[in-house]
C-alpha cells in the first residue's frame, strides 16, 4: 500500500463492516467514526462497497470534485473516475476525476480491497493525490530555485560593482591628489624664494612655477569634467546639442590646435582626407572632445619620434575618422575592457601615465549618442588605430555652431592634453 494512510482503511474497514452490526445507531455511529477519522486524512478518500457504488467520500475529494454528499453517494466509482496502469507500478494507477462541469483532473490512485473475517470482499478504499497540484506545487518549487539563483546572481553582480566603485574612486583621488600636491609644492617654493630674496626673485623662477599650477589646474578640471560626465551618462543627463556642421573642417581645426604641440614632443601629426566637405548632424563640442581624447591617447602611447595619422574617408552615408599611433599596442585582453569605465582602471593599464581611465568610456558614449560606433584594432609593440563612424544625415532648422560655449578650442586643448606627459 504505497500512499494508502492507513486512517483511509481504518475507516473503509468500520464503514464496510456496518453489515456485520446489528442495531441501526451502531451503524450510525460506525459511519460517524468513519467520517471523523478520513477529515483527518489529507488525501482525497473515497469507499466504494463491492460492487463500486460510493458509500463514503472525505471532504477533501468533495471539494476538488465539486460534488456534494448527495450527488456522490450510491453513485458508481466508474462513473467518476477513469483508470489507467501507472507504467512501473503495480499498486498506483493513474487515473482522472471526471469533476462537477466535466472537467478532468488527472490523479494518482493507490486502492485496497477490504475483507471481512470470512474473506468475503466487502469494498475498496481509494486514496487519490492530484498530481496537477503536485506538478504545480514542483513548477513553483522550480520558480521559486530559479528566483533565488537570479537573486544571488544579482548580489554577487552588485557587490562586484561595488568593489570597482571603490577602487575606482580610491584611484580618482589619486589622481585628485597629484596634481594638488604638485600645486601645493609649486605654491609653497615660490613663497620661499620670494621670501628668502625679499621680493626681488628671478620672474623665470615663478613663471616656471605658474606654469606647473596652470598645467595641474587644467589636470585637475579634466577629472572633474570626467566624473560630471560619467555622472551625467548614468542619470541620463548628457544630451547632444546637434547643428549640422563640415564634420571634415572640426577634424581639421582640431588637429591643427595639436599641431605644434605634437611636434614639440617630437612626433608628427599627419592628416590626411579623401572628402573637401561633408556636412552631417553633430555636436560641435562633444566631436572635438572626443577627438582629443584621442589623439592625447595617441600622443601619450606612442613611441617617441613616430608619426600620429588622423584620417577622413567617405563611405556611402557614413563618415569614418581613424586616429592611428605606433605606440605600445592594446593587448587582445585589454581591447575588451579598454571602453569600459571602471574596469579599465587597472593598475598595469593606466599607472604609467595619468588619468583616470574614463576618457574612453565617454567618447564610446558620445558617439553613440551620435548614432556612431567606436572600434579599435590594435597589436601590442605595433600601435593603434581607434575608428569612428559617423552616419550622414542633416537635422532641420540648424545654425552652425562654431564658438564653444564653455571653452575655446585652445582650452579645451589645454583641459585634454593637461596629463600628456
Ligand atoms: P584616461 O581617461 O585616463 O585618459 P582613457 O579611457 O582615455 O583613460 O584610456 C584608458 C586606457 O586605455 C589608458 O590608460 C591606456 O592604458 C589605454 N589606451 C587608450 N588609448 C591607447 C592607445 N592609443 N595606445 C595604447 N593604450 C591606450
Amino acid at each position: 500500500m504505497p500512499f494508502i494512510p492507513q486512517l483511509a482503511v481504518i475507516a473503509c474497514s468500520i464503514t464496510l463492516n456496518y453489515k456485520t452490526r446489528k442495531h441501526k445507531s451502531d451503524n450510525a455511529e460506525a459511519l460517524a467514526q468513519a467520517k471523523q477519522i478520513l477529515s483527518k486524512v489529507t488525501d482525497m478518500v473515497v469507499i466504494t462497497d463491492s460492487i463500486g457504488k460510493i458509500v463514503l467520500t472525505n471532504d477533501s475529494f468533495k471539494n476538488l470534485s465539486g460534488y456534494s454528499e448527495k450527488e456522490l453517494l450510491e453513485r458508481n466509482i466508474a462513473s467518476l473516475i477513469t483508470f489507467s496502469i501507472l507504467p512501473g507500478s503495480k499498486d498506483i494507477r493513474r487515473g482522472q476525476i471526471i469533476a462537477h462541469g466535466n472537467t478532468f483532473i488527472p490523479v494518482d490512485i493507490s486502492e485496497s480491497r477490504i475483507y471481512s473475517k470470512d474473506s468475503t470482499m466487502l469494498g475498496t478504499a481509494y486514496v487519490l493525490r492530484d498530481i496537477g497540484t503536485v506538478s504545480k506545487i514542483n513548477e513553483e518549487i522550480l520558480k521559486d530555485d530559479a528566483l533565488t539563483k537570479s537573486l544571488s546572481d544579482m548580489n554577487e553582480q552588485f557587490k562586484e560593482l561595488d568593489k570597482l566603485k571603490s577602487n575606482f574612486l580610491s584611484n580618482v583621488s589619486h589622481e585628485l591628489r597629484t596634481p594638488l600636491n604638485l600645486m601645493i609644492s609649486s605654491l609653497k617654493l615660490s613663497a620661499f624664494k620670494l621670501n628668502q630674496s625679499n621680493g626681488m626673485v628671478d620672474p623665470s623662477l615663478i613663471y616656471k612655477h605658474f606654469d606647473i599650477m596652470n598645467q595641474n589646474c587644467f589636470r585637475l578640471t579634466r577629472i572633474i569634467n570626467n566624473i560630471i560626465d560619467i555622472t551625467r551618462i548614468d542619470a541620463g543627463a548628457l544630451q547632444l546639442n546637434l547643428s549640422n556642421n563640415n564634420i571634415v573642417e572640426i577634424v581639421e581645426e582640431t588637429v591643427l590646435s595639436v599641431a605644434s604641440f605634437i611636434e614639440k614632443k617630437g612626433m608628427t601629426l599627419i592628416f590626411d582626407t579623401d572628402v573637401e566637405e561633408k556636412y552631417i548632424a553633430c555636436d560641435l563640442d562633444q566631436i572635438q572632445r572626443v577627438l582629443l581624447n584621442l589623439i592625447s591617447n595617441a600622443v601619450k602611447f606612442n613611441n617617441n619620434g613616430r608619426e600620429i595619422f588622423v584620417s577622413i574617408k567617405e563611405a556611402s552615408e557614413i563618415i569614418k575618422i581613424s586616429v592611428k599611433d605606433s605606440g605600445i599596442g592594446i593587448s587582445p585582453e585589454n581591447q575588451q575592457l579598454i571602453f569600459d569605465r571602471f574596469i579599465q582602471v587597472d593598475k598595469s593599464l593606466t599607472r604609467q601615465h595619468e588619468g583616470c581611465g574614463i576618457g574612453l568610456a565617454i567618447t564610446k558614449y558620445l558617439v553613440e549618442l551620435h548614432k556612431g560606433t567606436i572600434t579599435l584594432e590594435s597589436e601590442l609593440d605595433r600601435g593603434s588605430t581607434f575608428t569612428i563612424t559617423l552616419p550622414v544625415y542633416l537635422v532641420p532648422n540648424s545654425i552652425a555652431k562654431r564658438v564653444s560655449p564653455f571653452a575655446t578650442l585652445n582650452e579645451k586643448v589645454n583641459i585634454e592634453f593637461s596629463d600628456v606627459i
